[in-house]
């Protein structure tokens, strides 16, 4: 199981630098009742997306960006300090594990991932937990990934059967929940169909450098068309995990990889 804990989630992503630390620590209590085999990633939220924007970083490398790269990691690693010290407090056996040390990308998109750690600390039962980062790229020197595209990465090549995307909204609308009133949540969506539904439905507003849910639904598809099912869900209310994980149904969206449509 992959799940991915949102920027809009864990930070207020209108206010540099702030984590909703009640919304991690309720996160964490349902998490530390679970016992699934788990990668956890997390979104940067307003301690990457501000100063990646403000200072121009998605452009990719140059000397006189250099300290504002480093930082932007500092506040990364900040970020990452507080879900580790709240999740380990909580019970759950997280390992810290820095993208950038073992990925590389290629004009923004992942290339090359030394999965080996990962896969080791998991089969030891720990929870591997990684977040949206700036990494090396073959073409712009360095590049931002998120936590959305290492979450479509990662799991095909670990085996996962689900990645829960986990946001402030309760999965994909006909439109922006937040704009329009009469956007409806839309159930189940097979993969093959998830271009034509999403087409129309997206933008996200808050100066999201990796494009929102947008952004999340391309990952989706691609990792529903390695045969991971996706969930995308309001992970504000984080006991929804319960159903989800143990297969009831509910109200958040379902991509369904065409493998299953098959069988
Ligand atoms: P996160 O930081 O949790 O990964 P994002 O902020 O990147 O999430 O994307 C989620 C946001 O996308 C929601 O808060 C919502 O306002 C916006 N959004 C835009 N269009 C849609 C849509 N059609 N359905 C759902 N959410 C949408």
């Amino acid at each position: 199981m992959i799940i991915k804990l949102g920027g809009s989630v864990i930070t207020d992503k209108k206010r540099a630098f702030k984590a909703n630390l009640r919304s991690i620590r309720r996160i964490a209590r349902e998490l530390a009742k679970r016992e699934e085999r788990l990668v956890l990633l997390n979104g940067a939220g307003s301690f990457g997306h501000i100063p990646v924007k403000r200072h121009r970083l998605d452009e990719g490398f140059s000397l006189q960006k250099t300290n504002s790269f480093v930082r932007t990691k500092l506040q990364l690693l900040k970020l990452q300090e507080i879900l580790v010290s709240i999740l380990c407090n909580h019970g759950v056996p997280v390992v810290p594990f820095a993208p950038s040390s073992f990925m590389t990308a290629r004009s923004g998109k992942l290339y090359r991932v030394d999965l080996d750690p990962l896969r080791r600390f998991l089969n030891m039962g720990l929870v591997p937990l990684l977040g949206g980062d700036l990494i090396p790229d073959l073409n712009k020197g360095w590049s931002v990934v998120s936590a959305d595209q290492m979450a479509s990465w990662i799991a095909p090549r670990v085996g996962a059967s689900m990645i829960i995307y986990g946001t402030d909204v309760a999965g994909l609308y006909s439109r922006d929940p937040k704009t329009a009133d009469d956007a409806h949540l839309i159930g189940t969506v097979p993969c093959r169909n998830l271009r034509s539904v999403a087409r129309a439905a997206l933008g996200s507003r808050m100066p999201d450098v990796t494009r929102g849910m947008r952004g999340k639904i391309l990952e989706a598809e691609k990792a529903a068309k390695r045969g991971v099912e996706v969930v995308i869900m309001d992970l504000t209310r984080p006991k929804n995990l319960h159903p989800i994980l143990d297969g009831k149904r509910g109200k958040w969206t379902r991509i369904l990889p065409d493998k299953r449509l098959l069988e």
